[in-house]
């Protein structure tokens, strides 16, 4: 009997199957596999569709992965050739097997821990945002210090239009303001009623 599950890999109702679930059901792709290699898969071992269609569960469409780890690679592009890894730099776009010489390691030193890019593009990249954080530093400082003295030259001249800004616009700044504290005063009468209450409950539970 099949079914196809929520996650659109086909069931088969097969309760003497050794890792059926709970309603007596298994995986078809993984029934298929264990056909074709006469034996049962381990707990460890995914099967990988293909062509990704998940109901396509044709034998030329699996793919047995001995762990994990080794299917998640495949979803990121590396493919397998005689117990060797590959990948492309997605940056040169050239193959290189995947190795510590072709692709430095990231951070903690554990397999499959490598950078996406070639080490030859990862030291390129590597020079290219040194030299961007390098410029960013300096434009910061030419920036800084352009402000700091046109804050020095201009100092009066901004006090002076702050000043005629606030003469011209007062009936705005008096309207606005007056809102302001309009709806604070019923937000601060509100707090101060609750904080009233919770005091005297307090009281009272004590
Ligand atoms: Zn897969
Ligand atoms: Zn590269």
């Amino acid at each position: 009997m099949k079914k196809p599950n929520t996650k659109s890999y086909v069931e088969i109702l097969a309760p003497n199957h050794p890792s059926c679930n709970s309603k007596g059901y298994v995986f078809e792709h993984r029934l298929v596999i264990e056909k074709h290699i006469g034996r049962y898969l381990t707990g460890v071992e995914v099967v990988h569709h293909i062509n990704e269609i998940r109901k396509d569960n044709n034998i030329k469409n699996l793919q047995l992965c001995k762990t994990k780890k080794e299917h998640s690679r495949i979803h990121n592009g590396w493919w397998v050739d005689n117990e060797k890894w590959f990948k492309n730099c997605p940056d040169c776009n050239k193959c290189f097997e995947v190795n510590e010489i072709n692709f430095s390691v990231r951070g903690k030193k554990c397999e499959g821990n490598f950078k996406s890019r070639c080490r030859e593009c990862s030291r390129k990249q590597d020079k290219r945002y040194k030299d961007i954080v390098r410029h960013n530093k300096d434009y910061r400082i030419k920036n800084a210090k352009r402000t700091r003295e046109w804050t020095k030259n201009n100092k009066e001249k901004k006090k002076q239009a702050d000043k005629e800004y606030a003469q011209k616009n007062k009936e705005k700044i008096k309207k606005y303001k007056d809102k302001y504290r309009k709806d604070n005063i019923e937000k601060i009468r509100k707090l101060q009623r609750d904080w009233h209450r919770n005091k005297v409950l307090n009281l009272v539970i004590k």
